[in-house]
């Protein structure tokens, strides 16, 4: 096993960010090494890329490490030197968790420990980066921090994800209660942008790539169930004033976008907004998914409570949300496969 070599401390403080080189991980880097962070990346690079950090694999405050939260050396190694921890690193994606429940459940109970653990032995600050999903079949008006959770049965695997991050906000809870450990949550809704894939079932790069081929594009079910768009953009650095805030410890904020729009309605918006010739197809959700399969018909953020600690607004469109992912996949259409690592891509060392 080969032992990262951290650069020295500049005048940020040195952030450890799980899942780094994951879609919403590498924005996350590249905004904390513009605000003069030290960076050390963790990831297993099983859904993320080293592309995605291409952008910033030469800075010299960057360290990357290609290794997995289950293993907790591996985990302490890279909290080495590091004061903060924005936790990301997940099995994530419905289709995913659909097909391998068993991973899922392992990564993101077993590994989170692991990371909320290391961090109390290093004394560092965490995120904890959780998700909408927790809420469930839910579909109040608007879904408040506190709001009720709404679960299917346990033994459908399509819970296995609401399952393991509300235990993971639980564990976090509890150790910030018992243990004095300085950890926030927040709660992703359904967050979009550039380096997002459409492989892990993710619908908006589906759709945009769909468009983009003049393909039908696949709508589940009915189109009528919605969800509320955020673009990476606005969402990350509210995560980074989270953390930073005192008031924060041992709470969870929604972050989630502003408009309320069904699938139907995005698969016409997208046709329209990149000038498609695709049609769209209903695709009923024992096709996509699993026979038995539930959906969540409503997903709408209540976003006061970040609103009045940061100031979180978002107001980036959904069109140029749309515009930019798909000249995102476009880009990477032309550079080849998004598991193929680039020529000069940023490079992983400590393979653990
Ligand atoms: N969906 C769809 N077509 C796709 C992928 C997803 O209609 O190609 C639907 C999915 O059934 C869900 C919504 O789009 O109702 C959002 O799916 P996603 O997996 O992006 O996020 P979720 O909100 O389910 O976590």
């Amino acid at each position: 096993m080969s032992v990262p070599i951290y650069p020295g401390r500049g005048t940020g403080r040195t952030s450890l960010v799980t899942g780094g080189a994951g879609f919403v991980g590498s924005h996350l880097v590249e905004h904390l090494l513009d605000l003069g962070d030290e960076v050390v990346v963790l990831d297993d690079l099983s859904t993320g890329s080293a592309r995605n950090l291409a952008g910033v694999a030469d800075n010299p405050r960057l360290t990357m490490i290609h290794g997995s939260i289950l293993n907790p050396t591996t985990v302490g190694q890279a909290m080495r030197s590091c004061d903060r921890v924005f936790h990301l690193a997940a099995a994530v994606g419905v289709k995913l968790i659909v097909e391998q429940p068993l991973r899922g459940l392992r990564i993101n109970i077993h590994g989170t420990e692991n990371v909320l653990t290391a961090a109390i032995e290093h004394q560092a600050s965490v995120l904890l980066v959780s998700t909408s999903e927790v809420y469930g079949k839910n579909t109040a008006d608007r879904l408040r921090e506190d709001s009720d959770r709404v679960l299917g049965d346990p033994l459908l695997s399509r819970w296995t994800y609401a399952g393991a991050k509300g235990i993971d906000e639980a564990f976090a809870k509890a150790y910030c209660d018992q243990e004095g450990l300085d950890v926030s949550i927040v709660r992703l809704f359904n967050t979009v942008g550039p380096r997002q894939t459409g492989r892990y079932g993710m619908v908006l790069p589906n759709l945009v790539g769909q468009a983009l081929r003049n393909q039908p594009l696949t709508v589940f079910g009915d189109g009528r169930q919605t969800r509320c768009f955020s673009a990476v953009e606005d969402v990350v650095p509210a995560m980074v004033a989270i953390e930073r805030d005192p008031r924060a410890r041992g709470e969870a904020y929604n972050l989630g976008g502003a408009r309320e729009i069904s699938i139907l309605d995005l698969a016409h918006e997208i046709i329209r907004t990149l000038d498609s010739r695709s049609t769209v197809e209903l695709v009923p959700y024992e096709r996509a998914y699993a026979p038995g399969f539930e959906d969540m018909r409503r997903r709408v953020p209540d976003n006061t409570k970040a609103h009045a600690l940061v100031g979180y607004e978002p107001h980036t469109s959904l069109t140029s949300t749309i515009m930019r992912v798909a000249a995102d996949l476009l880009s990477r259409e032309r550079l080849g496969s998004d598991a193929m690592p680039l020529a000069g891509a940023a490079t992983f060392r400590g393979v653990v």
